[in-house]
This record gives structure tokens, C-alpha cells and sequence, in this order.
């Protein structure tokens, strides 16, 4: 049998990791909903290639060989690159939202690269979580449905991780554990210089070799509640190293202030070419 010409058209999905077997050049599909829509909305049979994708970077070119209701099996022919990832690693920490926009967020971070969000309280957050209740666990799986449709919308390779939430305070705290190269905190009408002028010093210095840490970049920034940030918020995450910057001269909404700030990074550091 002639196989189909690699094209960009083919379909692609997203499955568990532990679904894609390399040794073994096989593959399977379990998740009934997605067997549903290759079978029945795609209508994709024995021998239709697709995409699949472990959601953390690897994506091989499969052949479906066999199919039932409750199983799709795949032959490996082909390990793809991972397209459409930035170059760097950024990670999104934001409150919870009223009316659905910390869902608009996920979306749209999700479509400009996020590597991950998470989720935070902070002092006038008007949303909260309750970190014991059964609720958490139901959110953050459809946060990631989110993300991952998100994702696949958008042909990334990589599904962004939903973090559990956590406090403002965890997070600046000393003892986190993930050593950021850079750390932003957005706060309007503070004396911060704009993000946007950070991130271009950044990008000169990248250009004149003159940078100190590696790529990819592993970068914090941490967008404020509705009411704004308290001073104490402000004041203890300058004195931990976070680097205070501004959006400009209007005061954004959290969600719109979470996805303008990704922009911009990814605009001058993310999707570039890094020459030498
Ligand atoms: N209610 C507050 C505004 C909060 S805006 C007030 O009127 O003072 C919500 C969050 O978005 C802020 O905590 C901040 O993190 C971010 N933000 C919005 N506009 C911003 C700007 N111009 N510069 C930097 N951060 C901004």
C-alpha cells in the first residue's frame, strides 16, 4: 500500500505518553472520545495516517492498523520534529478570574506559547480555591482540557502544564525550587520600567553575545487580581529578586494584562532566531 504524502493536513492528536511505544514502533489510541471522532466525525480507517503526540515534545507520523470501538492501534513510520515551539520556556502565574476569563486565558496563553500556568492566590483575589477539596482536582483537569485543545488548535507539539494552584507568598518564597533566569511582576503605576524595553535590552545584549545564562531562557511573570496587588505583595517580591515592570500607561484586566505580557516576550525573545 502507497502511503498518503506527508502534508500538513494530516490529523493530529494528542494521547498519554505512555500510549506511544518507540521501541516497539506502535502506538494506541484508548480515550473513547477520541476514537469516536477519528471514527466517526473524521472518519479515518485502517491505514488513514495520522499524527500523534505525547503532549511533552514527541510527535511520530502513524498508520492506523487496526481499529475497534474500544481501541485504535498504530504503527510507527516516523519520528516529526516538534514544530511551533518558542524558544524559550515561559511560565504564566496568574489568580483565578470571575466569569470564565482565567478559561479565556488559558486559551489565549496557550495559543502564544505558554509552557505553563499556575494558578495563584493572592491577598484581594476574589476567586479562591480551596487547595483540599475534590473541586482542585476537577478544575486543573479542565484547565488542561482547556490547554490541550488549546494546543492542538493551534498545532503545537506541546500541550502547556497546569500547575496546582498555589500562594503568591509560596511562590515568591525563597525556598521555590525552580531557579527562573528571569522573574517578572507586573504592577501598574509602579516605577518599573516597561516590559517591553526589558525585554529589548535583553535582546541587544543576546545579539552582542554578552548574555550570561542559556537558552532556552526559563522565565516567571506573575500578573495581579482584579484589586490589583497589595504594596507588602509588591514590596516582597522585589526584595526576592523579581524584576517590577509595567504594561504602560493603562490599566489592564488581569487576563488581558497575562496575555499581552506573553506577547511581548514572545515577540523579542521567543519566536526569534538566535543567530551564532
Ligand atoms: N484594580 C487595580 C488594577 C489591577 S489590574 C487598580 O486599579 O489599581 C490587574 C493586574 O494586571 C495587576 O495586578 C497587574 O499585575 C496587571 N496590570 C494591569 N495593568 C498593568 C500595567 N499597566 N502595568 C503592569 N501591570 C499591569
Amino acid at each position: 500500500m502507497s502511503e498518503q504524502p506527508l502534508s500538513k493536513s494530516l490529523s493530529r492528536f494528542f494521547v498519554d505518553p505512555s500510549s506511544i511505544d518507540m521501541g516497539a514502533k506502535r502506538a494506541r489510541i484508548v480515550d473513547l472520545q477520541l476514537i469516536k471522532q477519528i471514527a466517526n466525525v473524521l472518519r479515518l480507517s485502517v491505514g488513514s495516517q495520522v499524527v500523534i503526540l505525547d503532549g511533552k515534545g514527541l510527535v511520530v507520523r502513524c498508520q492506523i492498523t487496526q481499529m475497534s470501538k474500544k481501541e485504535i492501534l498504530l504503527d510507527i513510520r516516523g519520528e516529526m520534529e516538534a514544530l511551533a515551539e518558542p524558544l524559550i520556556q515561559v511560565t504564566v502565574a496568574m489568580p483565578l478570574l470571575r466569569g470564565g476569563r482565567f478559561d479565556w486565558a488559558l486559551q489565549k496563553l496557550t495559543e502564544l506559547g505558554v509552557a505553563s500556568i499556575i494558578p495563584i492566590l493572592c491577598e484581594r483575589s476574589v476567586v479562591t480555591f480551596d487547595q483540599k477539596s475534590k473541586d482542585k482536582n476537577e478544575k486543573l483537569d479542565r484547565w488542561r482540557a482547556i490547554a490541550r485543545e488549546a494546543a492542538e488548535q493551534c498545532e503545537r507539539s506541546v500541550v502547556p502544564e497546569i500547575q496546582p494552584p498555589t500562594s503568591l507568598t509560596d511562590l515568591v518564597a525563597p525556598s521555590a525550587v525552580i531557579d527562573w533566569d528571569l522573574k517578572f511582576l507586573c504592577a501598574e503605576r509602579s516605577e518599573g520600567f516597561l516590559l517591553s524595553q526589558v525585554l529589548r535590552n535583553l535582546q541587544n545584549q543576546e545579539n552582542g553575545h554578552q548574555i550570561s545564562h542559556a537558552w532556552p531562557m526559563n522565565i516567571l511573570v506573575v500578573v495581579g487580581p482584579e484589586g490589583g496587588f497589595t504594596d507588602e505583595e509588591i514590596a516582597n517580591a522585589d526584595q526576592m529578586g523579581f524584576q517590577l515592570v509595567s504594561l504602560g500607561p493603562r490599566i489592564l484586566r488581569s487576563e488581558t494584562a497575562s496575555v499581552y505580557a506573553l506577547a511581548q516576550i514572545m515577540t523579542i525573545l521567543g519566536d526569534i532566531e538566535i543567530n551564532g
